[in-house]
Order: C-alpha cells, then structure tokens, then sequence
C-alpha cells in the first residue's frame, strides 16, 4: 500500500521499441533513449527488456546515467550525449561508453586520453545545424583537419539535433537536414565515412520523414508511448505505440462537505453545494503540478472528476459526489480506467506544459511497480 506509485508495463515498452523497429526497417539502427531516467520508467529496468528485445544501442545524458547502467550489467553500445565535461572525460574509457563530442578541442582532448590509455575509442561527433545548443559549428574542412591528426580517437558517427521537428509549417527541419548533408558530403570526399549517422528522435521518426533518418534513430518519447503533435500537415503517423505507465494515487479520506465550504490553500475553491470531497495521497512533491490546481481531472471509480482546489505539496482534493467511494481506494492520475482515460499530454495541456516534463517530473517519491 503506497500514498502515490507508478505502474509501469516493460511488455509496453518492448512492443513500443518493436513497433519502432518495424517502421525503421532493416537498415536502420534503432538507439532507444533511456536518459532522466528512462523519463521515470526506469533506466536500469528498461534497459534490460530493450537489450532483451534486441536493443544493440541505447543512449543517455550524462556519464553518470552510463555508469548507472554499465554497474547493472547492460552490455549494449551507450552514447553519453551531453556531457563531455573534463572530468567525465576519462569515465568514458573506463566505463565503455561512447561519448557525443561537440567541439574540435573535445576531440583532441579525447584523442589524447585514447592515447595515454592505449584503447580505441569511438565518439560521434555532434555539429550543430540550427539547434543552437550543444554542437560544434566548425566548417566540415575544419573537422577534417582535426581527424587527420587523429589516431586513437575514431569517429565513428556524425550526429545532429533538430529545433523544430514537430513544426511543418517551419523550413527550418529543411534546412538543418540541408546543412548535415552538406557537412556529410564534404567529410565523404575528404576520405571520412561515419558507420552511423544520425539526426532523428521521435518526431521525424514517427511521422515518416525519412530523409532525417540516416542509418540510426534516437527515440524517446515513442518508446513510452508518446508521439507529440505536429503543427502543419505532416504525412500520416504510421507509428502504433502505447503509453507504457499508469500514475496511481490512494484516497486517504473521504468526507462529505456542506455547500460554501472552502477547500484548500486560499480557498480558491467554494463548494456550490453540499459535496463529497476526496483527498488524494499526491502533491507537488510528487511531481503532480502544482498548474492543475482547479483545472486537473483524475479518474476514481472510473469516472473523470475534477481536482478541488489548489494541489498542496502532499495532497490533492478531488471531487467525489456522488460516488461511493472510500479511504483506500486508489485514484487514476494517469492512465486507463474503463472508457476513462489521461495522459500526460492532456495533463501537460492543463498544466500549460509539456508531456516531457509531466512524465520527467514524477518525483522519486513515488514508488515505481512493474506490471
Ligand atoms: C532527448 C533526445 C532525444 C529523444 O527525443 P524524443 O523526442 O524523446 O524522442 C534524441 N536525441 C537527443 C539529442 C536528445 O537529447
């Protein structure tokens, strides 16, 4: 018996992983994203069942989410793809796990502590076609100049992120594929063919367009079961996934209240008759935002009733009239109850936030099942 858990099904997230696989075809590399801790699935846990269902890549964020699954005994290639601080730097080496680098300084740095090492050690290379965030901005000549003075360190990817993936009406998805090309073309003529290349998360992924895809795609979001909303017209999402975690919460009391009672900080609810209010083992701190105060909706008893109030850190008032409800039962946050269902895109829509952050915001607190 938990205040707040997540259920979360690894047979989802391996079917999610195998529709991917499906719609990338043959010969293209899925790289499932496993970072901020599989978005709260789980990173060791599903690590596992993606390297089970035949994952031969995964990536994360920093060295220490490598490591975390290099100690749980994950075998797979690991792409680290920002953080090359100094002091991870030598981490790599040691852990195995291959870093995303974004500078020409960072490669010499990288091929200098190959060589102190003795080991072969591939990196992709990250440029930076748009995005304007992590990745180098050098000419592809430039780059070329550095791998010729380049033995121990091998680069073995060229990478790039899109800005605005979900947007068709922008040309800027364009216009970053047009810059990697360029790039790509001019370090072919120079003698350097990267195994992989790659610019795709789950947006360009899931809406077919194939021109991003390169040898390998980078999904997270899909592999949850999440495919964000194009703004445009794209070609038709050819992607099957579902959502692969329920957010559940238990009612810890049930009282009957009269019309004109006041519910919660500020009292910024009144009740317009007499009600019955239940009160929800979650908050803030558990990552419920706090934004859905007087606007969420939760599922109990399979039907959709309304948050009551404002979301305190520890608790959260919903609606219960009319239901024969009781301490203990539990409450569906997110996820399936009957005909009634939520997820974390509606609950970002209410929050005027995104699915990434509802699903990342989960606070450790909440005790994680798998089903
Ligand atoms: C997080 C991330 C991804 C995965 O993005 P989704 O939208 O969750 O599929 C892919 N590539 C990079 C560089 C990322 O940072």
């Amino acid at each position: 018996m938990h205040r707040s858990w997540l259920e979360v099904s690894l047979g989802q997230i391996a079917a999610n992983f195998r529709a991917i696989r499906r719609l990338a075809g043959g010969g293209v590399t899925v790289m499932p994203v496993v970072k901020a801790d599989a978005y709260r699935h789980g990173a060791v846990e599903v690590s596992r069942v993606l390297e089970e269902a035949g994952a031969r890549w995964l990536a994360v964020s920093n060295v220490n989410e490598g490591i975390a699954l290099r100690e749980s005994g994950i075998r797979s290639r690991i792409l680290v793809m920002a953080d090359f601080l100094p002091m991870s730097r030598p981490l790599f080496l040691d852990y195995d796990l291959t870093p995303a680098i974004h500078s020409l300084e960072g490669i010499r740095e990288y091929e200098r502590l190959a060589g102190l090492a003795g080991k072969a050690a591939p990196f992709h290379l990250k440029i930076d076609t748009g995005m304007g965030r992590l990745g180098t901005r050098a000419s592809a000549q430039e780059i070329l100049d550095v791998l010729a003075e380049t033995r121990a360190a091998r680069m073995e990817g060229l990478m790039t992120h899109f800005a605005s993936a979900p947007n068709y009406t922008s040309a800027q998805t364009d216009e970053q594929i047009a810059t990697f090309t360029a790039v790509l073309r001019h370090l072919r003529n120079g003698g350097i063919d990267p195994a992989f290349v790659h610019m795709s998360s789950t947006v360009p992924l899931a809406y077919g367009r194939k021109e991003a895809w390169g040898n390998l795609v980078r999904p997270g979001h899909a592999i949850y079961g999440y495919v964000s909303p194009a703004k445009g017209s794209p070609a038709a999402q050819a992607l099957d996934v579902r959502p692969a975690l329920s957010w559940k919460a238990t009612v810890l009391e049930v009282k009957d209240v009269p019309a004109g009672a006041s519910i919660g900080y500020g009292a910024i609810h009144t009740t317009g008759r007499p009600a019955r209010i239940a009160v929800l083992g979650v908050g803030y701190a558990d990552g419920y935002p706090h934004r859905l105060s007087n606007k969420g909706r939760v599922l109990l008893q399979g039907k959709a009733v309304p948050v009551l109030g404002a979301v305190s850190m520890d608790l959260t008032t919903v609606d219960a009239t009319g239901l024969d409800v009781a301490a203990g039962d539990a409450a569906t946050l997110l996820g399936v109850e009957g005909n009634e269902s939520i997820d974390a895109q509606q609950i970002a829509k209410l929050a005027g936030t995104i699915s990434y952050s509802v699903l990342c915001g989960i606070s450790s607190r909440v005790v994680r099942l798998y089903v």
